[in-house]
């Protein structure tokens, strides 16, 4: 069969005639074998084309045996001719991320000696990972010379060197096979064998930006954005950052010191915040009726940080003798602390439970949890 990406990887409409249409059980789809075909199978960690045969989608393109296979819904009568199209958009989308990275991966090679020893790359990643470490500082200085090697706009080679040839030869990927091997050439820059589509010059990567490094394998693997892909990322970044500057009143370039601030002063409130509210709180415990007039000290408060709870509850247990409770929410419904010197609260924790479906637990002295009540009912029942 003809494999039209290797004649041209311009050529997205092509004629083709059916060889062979199967219904693969598994899939629930048929697969047609095509004298000819321009989509580029799924192969080397790279996602398939995508498009049409006669207008029906191609849902996956697999290569067995150096035949290639379509997927889709309906069958096509063998022998007749189709109309293959492929997506232009993501045929150069793929070969400006694949030229990047062979690129960025030859660069590593030449001045670490590392290899690329995973690839991948589908519709929303492009990860590459290599046997050695690397850091955040070397990644900057090859981003920087990956994107010089893109200005230049230097000639990508394709060649198919005869065995002899590439017995002598240098190049990245060396696999032992008899198959006639495609080694892809940036002068100066890279040599490795590969089977993909790829721009004619680097210039039309545009750009490159690494914007993923992690240890991966006792190695590194690092996620890369190319061409339209950078663009939209930037685009996106910039309506982020643009929108927090304005936000702030602040130029795009502070945003960091203005996220700082922000954090440091949302802390301070937080422990003013706090502060205000014991003090609410110790107003409303001055408020409550003398241990003379009642034993029981019961609070309902808008409070509910569980340390202040505590310290009020502690507090009321030096001075009534009868329960001490404080319910700290709103609309009926509260977290609740109750202690007691000497009445059983686990006792009180039995009827809060039984009568009006209180949550908690705890023992003699001391039981805390939750409850949906009105205040009325909680009073009654503890009174
Ligand atoms: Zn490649």
């Amino acid at each position: 069969m003809r494999k039209i990406f290797y004649e041209d990887v311009n050529i997205t409409e092509f004629e083709a005639q059916v060889v062979s249409c199967d219904f693969d059980e598994s899939r629930k789809l048929y697969k047609i074998l095509l004298d000819a075909t321009a989509f580029f199978p799924k192969e080397g960690g790279q996602s398939a084309d995508v498009g049409t045969l006669d207008g029906q989608e191609v849902k996956d393109v697999q290569i067995k045996d150096d035949l290639i296979y379509h997927y889709v819904d309906n069958a096509i009568e063998v022998g007749s001719k189709v109309v293959g199209q492929v997506s232009w958009e993501q045929r150069f989308d793929y070969m400006q991320q694949h030229s990047g990275e062979h690129i960025l991966s030859g660069l590593i090679h030449n001045k670490y000696g590392y290899n690329n020893v995973g690839f991948h790359l589908s519709n929303n990643e492009v990860t590459m990972d290599f046997n050695g470490t690397l850091s955040w500082e070397q990644i900057r200085v090859l981003e920087l010379e990956a994107n010089k090697v893109i200005y230049k706009n230097l000639p990508i080679e394709i060649t198919y060197p005869s065995q002899d040839e590439l017995a002598n030869m240098e190049y990245r990927s060396k696999i032992e096979i008899e198959e006639q091997v495609r080694i892809i050439t940036i002068p100066g820059v890279d040599v490795c064998a590969c089977c993909a589509p790829h721009v004619a010059y680097t210039g039309q990567i545009g750009i490159l930006k690494v914007v993923g490094l992690q240890s991966y394998k006792g190695g590194v693997r690092l996620n890369i954005l190319c061409g339209q892909r950078a663009l939209k990322d930037y685009s996106e970044k910039y309506h982020s950052v643009s929108a927090m500057a304005q936000d702030m009143s602040i130029k795009q370039e502070q945003v960091i010191e203005g996220y700082e601030r922000l954090k440091s002063e949302c802390q301070t409130f937080k422990t003013k915040v706090n502060e205000l509210q014991s003090m609410l709180l110790n107003m409303s415990l001055a408020a409550l009726p003398s241990p003379e007039e009642s034993a029981n000290a019961i609070l309902f408060t808008e409070i509910t940080d569980n340390m202040a709870i505590r310290n009020a509850v502690n507090e009321l247990m030096e001075k009534y003798s009868g329960y001490c409770a404080v319910f700290g929410g709103s609309n009926d419904s509260y977290r609740f602390i109750i202690g007691s010197k000497e009445m059983d609260c686990a006792q009180l924790a039995g009827k809060l439970r039984g009568e009006i479906g209180a949550k908690c637990g705890g023992n003699k002295v001391m039981i805390q949890g939750s409850v949906d009540c009105s205040p009325e009912q909680i009073r009654k029942l503890i009174e």
